[in-house]
This record gives structure tokens, C-alpha cells and sequence, in this order.
């Protein structure tokens, strides 16, 4: 390995700057040539790419989003687009590339690396949805943004007796909505993974509450729930309690990584050039409880992972 490339693909995420800090500083460290490429998979195919050095990453470490910018590339996954990208490794000479993204971006990984580029994904998405993984980058920042934002909603929430409904990120994976919830004492949390009835789970509980003395309530709801207005307007309707809405949206992607995603994102970034180095090819960095281990890309994308719904139940039991 003498020339390897390092991108950022997917949403961006807290501590994928780490990751592409410790790619570059332990490649370079290593007397390899590290080439940043701009804008995910859109970059590989263009050549938008420059060398970087040891000083290219300095006071990155500290910063929210990716130096190296992201980007999504419906065009990457035709065979034309893939063709551009594997005619630009060729003639850049690149030997290899650390892909970090979540798991769309592991797929093009795959298929570069099926195609003789080799590939090494690191896990950079704050859904935590990646089946071989127990943590993906920017998910504990992002929690902890959730965290503050949900706190400052409980005092003004408390100070007037109401009712916040807050939604989450979290489409298909309710990760964040679960950890946070609890985090913040939510009376009811709703994930994409658990039907929820909303007479029975919020309206109900809410009722239960209310005859303890409990006049104000949080209710974290994840995005693939969705319908969070109309979910306040039939709680105000049917408890009397004055509801509000709020969708927390993009403030959960940004913000200073925490240490957990900067100590993570800087072991498997440099776990990734470890791999190229030693030759190998289409493999997946991924944290299994505290240990860095490695899997194959295809393996590691039919891996599935389950919600803790005993941990669901615990906070459902805590929060009355
Ligand atoms: P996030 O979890 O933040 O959404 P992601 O990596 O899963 O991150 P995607 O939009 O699914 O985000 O994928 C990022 C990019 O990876 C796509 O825009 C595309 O260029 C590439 N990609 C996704 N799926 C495939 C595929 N099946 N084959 C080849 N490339 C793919």
C-alpha cells in the first residue's frame, strides 16, 4: 500500500473529522500517500481529490461535520459511474480506499472492491443502524445533543405545565429516541421498531400520571413515527393538557464530537489503514462491545441487530 484514499459518504456525522484524521496522520505516519476525496463517491468519479499531509488534519478533532464534505451519488450506482470511479483509482493510482459512511456507503465499498479497489468501510452515521455494529460515529454526540435540547424543552415544558412531543432522528432505527428518552425521563418514548397505540401508550399513561400529580410530560417520538403535530393536537384534545410539537431535525447531526466519538473514530480510522496494510479488502471496522474487530463487507451487511426491548420495558416501568 503506497497511495490509499479516504472519503466521507451518507449523512455526515459527529467524529467522522477523527476518523479522517486518523486515516491521514496514521497512513501518513506509515509512509503512505493519503489522498482526501471531496464529496463522497461524486468526488471518486470526478478525481476531486488533493493530498493531504499531517498538518491537512490538524484542529479537525474537535470539529462536527466532515472536512472532506458528503455527499449521496445516485450516479455511482450504475455500472457507468462505477467504471468512472474504478478509471480515476487507476490512473491516481490509489491502492486502496477508507470509505466512512453508514451502510448505503458500505455497499459501494463492496462493489468497488468486487471490481479490484480495494475497500475498508468505517461506520460514520448517528442512527447507530448498522447491523454488525454496537456503535456507529456521531450516535453517542448526537444522543447527547438530543440530551440538552430535550432538557431545555422540560424546563419551559414544566414552567407551564404542558406537554412536549419531540421527534427524533431515527427513521427505521429508534436507537436514539430509546437512549435519549430514558436520558431525559421521558413518560413515553415511540420507536420505529414497537406498534404503539396512542390511547393506550401516551394518552393513557398520561391519565395514569396526572392522578400521581404529574402535570408536565415529554414524549420522544423517533422520525419514522412521524405525524408529531397531529400527535400534540389529539394529546392536548384528549388530556386537556397544552401540547406542543417540536422536530429537533438537523441540530442532532452537528455539534462538537464527544469523547466517546472522538476515541472511537480515531481507533477505527486507523484499525482501517491497519487492514489495507496488511492487504486486505472489502472489510467492515465495527465495535463490538469495547473491542475493534472486522468483518466482511457482505457479511457484515446481512448482519441484522435487535433493539433491547427489555431495556424498553425498563423505561416504561420508570417513567409513570
Ligand atoms: P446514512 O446512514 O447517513 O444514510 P449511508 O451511507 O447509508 O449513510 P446512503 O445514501 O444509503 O447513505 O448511501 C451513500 C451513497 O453510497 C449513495 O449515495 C451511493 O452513492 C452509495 N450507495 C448506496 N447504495 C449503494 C449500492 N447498492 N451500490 C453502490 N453504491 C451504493
Amino acid at each position: 500500500m503506497k497511495k490509499i484514499g479516504v472519503l466521507t459518504s451518507g449523512g455526515d456525522a459527529p467524529g467522522m473529522n477523527a476518523a479522517i484524521r486518523a486515516v491521514v496522520r496514521y497512513g501518513c505516519e506509515h509512509d503512505m500517500e493519503v489522498y482526501g476525496i471531496l464529496r463522497g463517491y461524486n468526488g471518486l468519479m470526478q478525481g476531486d481529490m488533493y493530498q493531504m499531509n499531517l498538518r491537512s488534519v490538524s484542529n479537525i478533532i474537535n470539529r462536527g461535520g466532515t472536512i472532506l464534505y458528503s455527499a449521496r451519488s445516485e450516479e455511482f450506482k450504475t455500472e457507468a459511474g462505477m467504471q468512472k470511479a474504478i478509471a480515476v483509482c487507476k490512473e491516481v493510482g490509489l491502492d486502496g480506499i477508507v470509505v466512512i459512511g453508514g451502510d448505503g456507503s458500505f455497499k459501494g465499498a463492496r462493489d468497488l472492491s468486487l471490481r479490484g479497489i480495494p475497500c475498508i468501510g468505517v461506520p460514520g452515521t448517528i442512527d447507530n443502524d448498522i447491523g454488525c455494529c454496537d456503535y456507529t460515529i456521531g450516535y453517542d454526540t448526537a444522543m447527547n445533543t438530543v440530551r440538552e435540547m430535550v432538557d431545555r424543552l422540560r424546563d419551559t415544558t414544566e414552567s407551564h405545565d404542558r406537554c412536549s412531543v419531540v421527534e427524533v432522528m431515527g427513521r427505521k432505527a429508534g436507537y436514539i429516541a430509546l437512549y435519549a428518552g430514558i436520558a431525559c425521563g421521558a413518560t413515553t418514548i415511540l420507536i420505529p421498531e414497537l406498534e404503539y397505540d396512542l390511547q393506550r401508550d401516551v394518552i393513557d399513561r398520561m391519565r395514569k400520571t396526572q392522578k400521581t400529580g404529574k402535570k408536565h410530560f415529554i414524549i420522544v417520538v423517533a422520525e419514522g413515527i412521524g405525524k408529531v403535530d397531529e400527535m400534540a393536537k389529539k394529546i392536548q384534545d384528549y388530556t386537556g393538557v397544552e401540547t406542543r410539537a417540536t422536530v429537533l431535525g438537523h441540530v442532532q447531526r452537528g455539534g462538537t464530537p464527544t469523547v466517546r466519538d472522538r476515541v472511537n473514530a480515531s481507533l477505527m480510522g486507523a484499525r482501517a489503514v491497519q487492514l489495507l496494510q496488511e492487504g486486505k479488502s472489502n472489510r467492515v471496522v465495527a465495535m463490538k462491545k469495547d473491542d475493534i474487530v472486522d468483518y466482511d463487507i457482505f457479511d457484515a451487511l446481512n448482519m441484522t441487530k435487535t433493539l433491547d426491548i427489555d431495556l424498553y420495558q425498563i423505561a416504561h416501568d420508570i417513567s409513570i
